[in-house]
């Protein structure tokens, strides 16, 4: 998936450049990445099924 076509599945996705990881939804459209602010592609990183999971995949804690 590449920045500017549409999400058709939510889940969690990493940039190709610099492996940020970002979760979109669908009918989204693919952001640009957040680190380096190019067109990227995204890989499919994982589903996301729960909210709770959202929050500890964005936090810290290692
Ligand atoms: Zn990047």
């Amino acid at each position: 998936m590449r920045t500017s076509e549409t999400v058709t599945d939510l889940g969690l996705y990493t940039s190709e450049c610099c492996s940020e990881k970002v979760i979109f939804d669908v009918g989204d459209s693919f952001r640009r990445c957040p680190k380096c602010h190019a067109l990227c592609i995204w890989e499919f990183e994982d589903e996301v099924v729960d909210p709770e999971e959202v929050k500890r995949e964005s936090g810290v804690a290692a």
